[in-house]
C-alpha cells in the first residue's frame, strides 16, 4: 500500500501525485513492476506491472502533471512559461536559414525537457536565452548570430564577437 511517488526528482517543488495503481481485473493494490520504460517525449513513464494477488498483468502511464515553470524577466516581473514565446522567437532567428521547422521544435522540447528537470521551477529568461544561443550556435552560425544580437545579454560578449569575426573573414 505504498503510495506511488512521480518522479522523485521533483518532490522537492513539484505538485506530485499520490495514488495507488490497482489493479483493473480484482481491484488489488497490490503489484510488481516488470518492465519500466519512458515515453519517447519523456511526458510519461510506461510501467508493464503484475497484480500479486490475481497474477495478471496490465500496464499504467504515470507523468507529472501540472508543473509550472516560471520564468523570471530581466525586469524581476514574472510569468508562466511559454512554449510558443519560445518557438517564435526560434523562428526569428532561423529566418531564412536552412534550419528546417522540425529542428525548431526539437530545441523547443530539449530545452523545455531540461527546464523541467531542473532544481527550480524558477528559471531566469537569462538562462534560457543561453541554452538557445548554445543550441543555435551547433546548428546554424547565421540563426546564432541573429538571435544572439536580438537578445545581446543572454551571450558572452567575446564570444558573440569572435563568431562575427569568423563569419565576415
Ligand atoms: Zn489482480
Amino acid at each position: 500500500m505504498t503510495p506511488y511517488l512521480l518522479r522523485t526528482t521533483f518532490i522537492k517543488y513539484a505538485i506530485y501525485s499520490v495514488y495507488k495503481m490497482r489493479c483493473p481485473y480484482c481491484s488489488s493494490t497490490e503489484s510488481e513492476v516488470i518492465e519500466t520504460r519512458d515515453n519517447e517525449d519523456l511526458s510519461a513513464t510506461r510501467r508493464r506491472r503484475e497484480c500479486t494477488k490475481c497474477k495478471k498483468r496490465f500496464t499504467t502511464y504515470e507523468r507529472v502533471e501540472n508543473i509550472v515553470l516560471i520564468v523570471i524577466k530581466k525586469d524581476g516581473r514574472r510569468e508562466s512559461f511559454s512554449r510558443e514565446k519560445l518557438r517564435a522567437g526560434l523562428l526569428t532567428a532561423c529566418e531564412k536559414t536552412t534550419v528546417p521547422l522540425e529542428k525548431i521544435d526539437e530545441i523547443v522540447d530539449e530545452i523545455e525537457r531540461e527546464l523541467r528537470g531542473g532544481e527550480s521551477i524558477e528559471v531566469e529568461s537569462k538562462k534560457i536565452g543561453r541554452m538557445v544561443a548554445q543550441k543555435l550556435k551547433k546548428l546554424d552560425k547565421v540563426a546564432y548570430i541573429r538571435f544572439a544580437s536580438v537578445f545581446r545579454n543572454f551571450v558572452d560578449v567575446e564570444d558573440f564577437a569572435s563568431e562575427v569575426q569568423k563569419l565576415i573573414k
